[in-house]
């Protein structure tokens, strides 16, 4: 088996999609799959949950395709920019779209040859993508556009994960404000504004979830991971293997530009995992991986492909397993980012390895000998 890989566990997103969707039995609900599945490998994922999804949703015309392309069948959404030349392959393979903005929709509507499902997206106050609660005049005019078939409308949470709910209220009124104004013209089959943590925090649900982190098993938040309002399993552990052991003496050194002295004898352990995998840099010096079931210090900078830690207590020698984040939670609070960020950096040099049943299933690997056992 391989030096590092990331191990996925399907009955763990299992298990979360089925909390996930008790939330609201009545509601539709949406797998997002962006950024490969937020790094879990949007494929093999979507394979296994497509029974139980409504939709998925994606983040770019790529991501989209690469579904379609492997056989999936359920609506995919595309919830960011498409170019016009992009949303004539997404009529075609049946991707659905966000419009946003009259000068593309109206480029994209000439460029057709066919329909194409589109859904309004509504900047309640998210300000990313979106029409304002002010221009419902202008989100009318959509109707003009006779190739773009207008099913949905859609909005996005920016702080639904956090204590104070006033923002999020702001939001899902205006939200509601635009949809009454804007139902007549449209007719929406459906409407959609939950992300995670609106569902799980505030039960906003109607008509669909887009359920993305909470899948995998991460709060949105560590507000919601201390309100524990639902029980999620993280369905990931990023996988490492030491290389090298060795004693080093007082005085020296560890690694690039000798950030890490030893102020006493100590046992270091090399590890094969490095930034160019995706476990960034900034962790140097600073966090602990987990070996044996004992914490492990990162001594001095993590290198590109190799990083160095303390294993003076540890029973440790080549070829041990090396849980990389014992914490991820604190592991991005420690370098001031989100676990959003250290799952989706984790980087194609790493294999997905995927468990069912308690069992090894399907090994994917993006460069390399592919068929590997
Ligand atoms: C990424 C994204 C989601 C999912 O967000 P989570 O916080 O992972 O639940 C939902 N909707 C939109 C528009 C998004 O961009």
């Amino acid at each position: 088996m391989c030096d590092t890989f990331l191990l996925v566990d399907i009955d763990k997103i299992k298990y979360n999609l089925h909390k996930l969707r008790s939330l609201d039995k009545d509601a539709m609900f949406a797998g997002v799959v962006k950024a490969n599945a937020y790094g879990l490998g949007a494929v093999t994922i979507c394979k296994e949950i497509e029974d139980e999804v409504d939709y998925f949703a994606v983040a770019r015309f790529d991501e989209a395709y690469e579904l379609r392309n492997s056989g999936i069948i359920k609506p995919i959404l595309i919830l960011g920019y498409v170019c016009p030349n992009d949303a004539i392959k997404c009529a075609k393979l049946n991707i659905e779209i966000p419009v946003y903005d009259l000068g593309l929709a109206k480029q994209i509507n000439e460029i057709l040859d066919r329909k194409l499902k589109v859904h309004i997206a509504l900047d309640t106050g998210h300000g990313r993508i979106g029409f304002r609660d002010y221009e419902i005049d202008k989100i009318k005019e959509i109707k003009n556009f006779e190739n773009l078939e207008v099913i949905s409308a859609f909005s996005h949470f920016s702080t639904a994960d956090e204590e104070d709910t006033s923002y999020t209220k702001l939001q899902e009124k205006k939200f509601t404000y635009i949809i009454e104004q804007t139902k007549d013209t449209f007719n929406y089959q459906f409407t959609h504004i939950a992300n995670d943590a609106g569902a799980i925090k505030h039960g906003i649900t109607k008509d669909m979830i887009r359920s993305g982190i909470s899948l995998y098993g991460i709060y949105p938040s560590d507000l919601l991971k201390i309100e524990k309002d639902i029980e999620l399993r993280q369905a990931f552990s990023l996988i490492s293997t030491i290389s090298f052991v060795k004693d080093v003496k007082k005085g020296q050194y560890i690694s690039y530009g000798r950030t890490f002295r030893a102020d006493k004898a100590m046992k270091v352990a090399t590890i094969s995992i490095g930034y160019a995998d995706g476990y960034p840099r900034s962790f140097s010096n600073k966090a602990k991986v987990k070996i044996a079931g004992k914490e492990a210090q990162i001594l001095g900078r993590v290198c590109m492909d190799q990083m160095m830690v303390d294993v003076t207590n540890i029973n440790a020698k080549i070829g041990d397993r090396v849980q990389i984040y014992p914490d991820i939670y604190q592991a991005a609070n420690s370098i001031d980012t989100i676990v959003y960020e250290l799952m989706t950096n984790i980087n194609m040099r790493v294999p997905r390895i995927y468990m069912k049943d308690g069992e090894i299933f399907k090994k994917v690997k993006y460069i390399g000998e592919m068929n590997e056992n």
